[in-house]
């Protein structure tokens, strides 16, 4: 936890700025390590995953070094898929808001060719594509990489994965000797090794060690939940977990105001936390949290460092922590004073691997939990309802209201029941006691994640590795269970030059499926097979069989077997391939309906 400040690591002005406007507060271990070694100019091997910063990592030294006098392309950033190409481009224009006359371009596959080559022609400083499509710009010498300075390679074993390294290689081969090289993968195989030995020979390392620790008496469970319904997420956990007083951990300084002040909103007591509030106003909340005076406080690692209050009862880590280390550092706010503690870490599920690194570091086992049901918090306002009313009872004096109430009844011919029905609906307005609660979508599982998974073992590996079975149903494993995997056929095969990575892109970047559930390829002449997940929603299997094109083809994919192959999906209706093929709903296990006073909102 002993991290440089941004400012201390030299990076231009103008993109410290940005990086203050966005409230980061410390650079993450990524960010520390690879910063000084990018902007040195050296070369890099960054061995990180997604959600430990290394977009920034990487990004903020390159544009800090950028020649705002050159419009020729200087940065290149190649990534495995569309989302992640316009996610890095966005993150580059983010970083990049006071940069003079700056330009950067996403370009990727089944974008139209037009648009790109308009971006290309007006003068780009950044391009982050994919492979492929980079590829088909320097064939058509419509992208010169000539003068590029610096290329990074995002997420490479995912390229590897995906078929795209000898794509990867020609690019490399394309770009000047000189130009700065820097590769970033989850996982080191074989092929990557040969790759950085290569193209970045005198790459300097960094990793994030995982330290191992064990945190005793803390319960530890996540939620997989989606970034926009964590609030939601968080919102009914509030309502249904008994608490004495919770921590709540996010990224920035203005998630922790933000955060506070959307769960006021909410009728709960809390205040923020973070580095620009004045060290008076930091004790201040710390003493409100430990008299009580409020039960809920949303801070950052370097304002939380070392908080020691006993009645913390729950930590909440919204924001996923980018290493182990915070993680223990984090959790170890609860459990204090011999107390038992509370830990619950909301995952995205591209955050999956994260919480792979925590179990593995921490020895232990951070078991799923699920989301509280409509019905559970509609049991926990009922309750404190009658509580209410048992304590105005107990301590009120209510003889004018009886006879009022008393008087009502008999002048207008009403039960006392009708009317303190009337009184409970009127009550519970604000707050309904029977809720119609959004729903959230949530990816819970009985396993424990990739447990029984090598991280990089994706079913294609394995399925290609298997002989070949004459029926055109598989069965596939992942950490959410077994599905079926279904052979569909495609028109286009050898006679069109297709690889197997042109599919796997095709079907990954037009379909949304992650390459790990893109199955066994085979290529025929004329045409292929790929197994992919049984249930594929029907406007996905018409968008691959009437949209997609590959090698100049349409794609017409077909379920081998002929259309009454094609089921509905098991459980949703809707399918999210990205996230649970087949995903079964656990179930339920009855909860207990009782509560201490910190889990209840505050009175508005
Ligand atoms: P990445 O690993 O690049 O996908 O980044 C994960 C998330 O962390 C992104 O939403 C970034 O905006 C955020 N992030 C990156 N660096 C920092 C930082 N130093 N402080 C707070 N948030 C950050």
């Amino acid at each position: 936890m002993s991290s440089p400040d941004f400012a201390s690591l030299g990076i231009s002005k103008p993109v410290l700025q940005a990086v203050q406007e966005l409230g980061y507060e410390q650079p993450s271990p990524i960010q520390a390590q690879s910063i000084p070694i990018l902007l040195e100019g050296a070369n890099l091997l960054g061995i990180a995953q997604t959600g430990t910063g290394k977009t920034a990592a990487f990004a903020l030294p390159l544009l800090s070094r950028l020649d705002s006098s050159q419009s020729a392309p200087q940065i290149l950033v190649l990534a495995p898929t569309r989302e992640l190409a316009i996610q890095v481009a966005e993150a580059f224009q983010t970083y990049a808001r006071h940069l003079k006359s700056f330009h950067v371009l996403p370009i990727y596959g089944g974008q139209d060719m037009r648009g790109q080559l308009r971006g290309l022609q007006r003068g780009v400083q950044v391009i982050v594509g994919t492979p492929g499509r980079i590829l088909d710009h320097l064939r058509r010498r419509s992208l010169d990489l000539s003068k590029l300075r610096a290329l990074v390679l995002d997420e490479a074993d995912e390229m590897l994965r995906m078929g795209f390294i000898d794509d990867v290689e020609t690019i490399l081969a394309e770009t000047p000797s000189t130009c700065q090289r820097a590769l970033f993968s989850a996982t080191m195989p074989p092929a990557i090794r040969r790759v950085v030995k290569k193209y970045l020979g005198d790459a300097r390392e960094v990793s994030i060690a995982a330290k191992t620790r064990t945190v005793e008496r803390i319960s530890q469970r996540y939620l997989m939940v989606q970034g926009r319904h964590k609030l939601d997420a968080l919102t009914r956990i509030l309502e249904v977990e008994e608490f004495d007083g919770m921590l709540i951990f996010v990224r920035t300084k203005s998630t922790t105001v933000e955060l506070a002040e959307k769960l006021e909103a909410r009728g709960f007591s809390a205040a923020a936390l973070n580095g620009d509030l004045s060290q008076a106003l930091r004790e201040r909340t710390v003493n409100r949290l430990k008299k009580g005076d409020v039960d809920i406080v949303v801070a950052t690692d370097v304002a939380a460092r070392g908080l020691d209050v006993d009645r913390i009862s729950h930590v909440v880590n919204y924001d996923i922590p980018y290493d182990n280390e915070s993680y223990v550092h984090r959790i170890g706010r609860t459990g204090r004073a011999g107390r038992e503690g509370c830990a619950i870490l909301f995952v995205a599920p591209k955050e999956r691997h994260l919480l792979r690194a925590i179990e593995k570091s921490t020895g232990q086992q951070v078991t799923s939990m699920e989301l509280p049901t409509g019905e559970q918090v509609s049991t926990q306002r009922v309750q404190q309802f009658q509580e209410q009313i048992l304590r105005n009872l107990d301590t009120q004096d209510l003889d004018r209201f009886r006879e009022l109430l008393e008087g009502m009844a008999h002048d207008r011919e009403l039960s006392m029941s009708d009317i303190a029905a009337a009184m409970a609906w009127q009550l519970q307005q604000e707050r309904p006691l029977f809720p119609k609660l959004a729903s959230i979508e949530v990816a819970s599982h009985e396993k424990s994640i990739g447990r029984d998974k090598r991280p990089d073992a994706s079913p294609r590996d394995r399925s290609q590795k298997r002989k070949e079975r004459p029926t055109d149903k598989r069965k596939q494993r992942d950490e959410f269970g077994e599905f079926e995997m279904t052979t569909y056929r495609m028109e286009v095969g050898k006679n069109h030059g297709v690889t197997p990575g042109d599919i796997v892109g095709a079907i990954a970047n037009e379909a949304d499926i992650e390459s790990r559930y893109i199955g066994q390829i085979k290529l025929y002449d004329d045409h292929s097979t790929v197994d992919l997940p049984e249930g594929m929603p029907p406007e996905l299997l018409n968008h691959l069989k009437n949209k997609v094109r590959v090698c100049q083809q349409p794609m017409k994919l077909s379920p081998l077997g002929g259309e009454s192959g094609h089921r509905p999906p098991p459980s949703k209706g809707k399918l999210s391939l990205k996230t649970k093929p087949g995903g079964k709903p656990r179930a339920r296990k009855p909860e207990t309906a009782q509560k201490r006073s910190g889990s209840r909102p505050a009175k508005k």
